[in-house]
């Protein structure tokens, strides 16, 4: 989807004006795209209409920057159609709060039960109690254990004998007496929609009536993942969705048809197999990630939560100052060693995939250490002040670090550059005209 989306964003980027020939053109690139990408056609149809309806109109064509505009208009309806700002998890005034997890086998709903009570803990505060209630499965039961024990959580269990609905309700007694202000209930799939799966869950719905009914479906699935958000949610009124393996090699038409759909908000999305693999649903930064943008703020975030927050936030506003230096740059480098593989947060800047001698120059994980090491050799006031190194500062810093001039100087350069890409981000961020809308 991203590929050619962006391709035809790039043609009409580099334009000064856009004609309604563009429009058309462009639009029905976005078109392909989008059913390309199993993207529900009658979604794309309303989409594209309301997209025409806004590019073709003064808005764009008298714009100083049309190419953006209509970016900007793709972006907007991108981000609408999967359902405006990200949602929060209810609370309940009589506590526990439960959540009820529902999906087919394999969507990844013990998975994300996990995740979800490792959230509410890490950034809420809160003490789940995992539930048990998928007794068909051979080794369910074990799998949320074995969670549990990965996270120190308890979890409640009856075995295979006993019927989900009074475990469920046994679960909440339970959770009452030990002050558990969560219970997530992890509950059984099938392969395929079925009535007795519908009439199990409907049951532990009406018994337990849960405050969120989360519905986990498999981003790989595309257009059956929307059919299967559709019947779950004609069957038991879900309140969100979260969609899972968004790290894989997912086209991303799931997470724009779901919405739409059954107007339900996908809440988290699933982004590894890992506990702590999972992040609040923001529609508008998959927009901006389908239209190749890149996504800036999940990289901050990513940061924040592998990191003291305070450093990410000055790291940010840094970045918006553009007061960085080699001091933030070390800094900076020793938190991209603790966020894991380099390659996943490239992916996540702007343009970085396309800086390729940046890329393996500067990324390089074995290279980190030499960088790290020039930059200790310098002085506070070259750290802050480049500009004022001269061949016997670069010839004393190579010899402190153990590395050569030309090393200090391609480090020199890359600094400059990953200034200057920044900068451009920050710029795209902020919608400025007129610069560094460079895909
Ligand atoms: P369930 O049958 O719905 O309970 O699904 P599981 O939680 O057992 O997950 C099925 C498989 O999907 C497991 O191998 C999980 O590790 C994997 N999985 C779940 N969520 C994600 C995700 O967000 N990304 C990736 N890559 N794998 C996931
Ligand atoms: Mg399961």
């Amino acid at each position: 989807l991203a590929d050619r989306l962006q391709s035809t964003i790039k043609k009409i980027t580099g334009k000064g004006k856009v004609s309604e020939q563009d429009v058309k053109e462009m639009t029905r690139e976005v078109r392909l795209a989008l059913l390309e990408a199993d993207v529900n056609f009658k979604v794309v149809k309303d989409l594209i209409n309301r997209i025409k309806e806004r590019a073709v109109g003064q808005e764009v064509m008298e714009s100083l920057t049309p190419g953006q505009q209509v970016i900007k208009v793709v972006k907007e309806e991108l981000t609408t159609l999967m359902g405006g700002e990200h949602s929060k998890i209810a609370v309940s005034d009589r506590p526990p709060t439960v959540i009820m997890m529902v999906g087919l086998q394999g969507a990844g709903k013990t998975t994300t039960t996990g995740k979800l009570a490792n959230h509410l803990r890490k950034k809420q505060n809160r003490s789940p109690l995992l539930v048990a209630c998928d007794i068909y499965r051979p080794a369910a039961i074990q799998q949320l254990e074995t969670l549990g024990e990965q996270l120190s959580m308890p979890v409640f269990s009856m075995g295979t004998e006993a019927n989900p609905v009074d475990i469920a309700t046994k679960a909440i007694e339970q959770a009452k007496e030990e002050h558990n202000d969560y219970v997530i209930i992890d509950t059984a799939g099938r392969l395929h929609v079925d009535n007795e799966l519908m009439d199990e869950l409907q049951q532990i719905k009406s018994k337990v009536k849960p405050d969120e009914i989360f519905l986990v479906v498999d981003a790989m699935t595309g257009q059956d993942a929307v059919n299967v958000a559709d019947s779950f949610n004609d069957q038991l009124d879900i309140s969100g969705v979260v969609l899972t393996k968004l790290d894989g090699d997912t086209r991303g038409g799931a997470a724009l048809s779901i919405k739409a759909v059954t107007d339900k908000p996908i809440k988290f999305a699933g982004m590894g197999e890992k506990l702590d693999e999972l992040e609040a649903f923001h529609p508008e930064r998959m927009a901006s990630r389908i239209l190749g943008m890149g996504d800036v703020l999940s990289l901050i975030e990513k940061a924040q939560t592998n990191v003291d927050e305070k450093q990410a936030k000055a790291l940010e506003e840094k970045m918006r100052t553009m007061s960085f230096t080699f001091d933030d740059f070390l800094e900076q480098m020793g938190q991209v060693k603790n966020m894991g593989p380099l390659d996943d947060l490239m992916a996540m800047i702007p343009g970085a995939n396309k800086m390729k001698g940046l890329k393996n120059a500067q990324l390089d994980e074995k290279q980190l250490v030499h960088v790290e090491a020039i930059i200790q050799s310098m002085t506070k006031k070259e750290r802050h002040e480049p500009s004022i190194m001269n061949a016997s500062r670069k010839k004393r810093i190579a010899k402190g670090s153990g590395t050569s001039v030309s090393q200090v100087n391609r480090l020199l350069k890359q600094f400059e550059e990953m200034k200057k890409m920044m900068k451009q981000m920050t710029n795209m961020q902020k919608g400025k005209k007129g610069k560094g809308m460079n895909f």
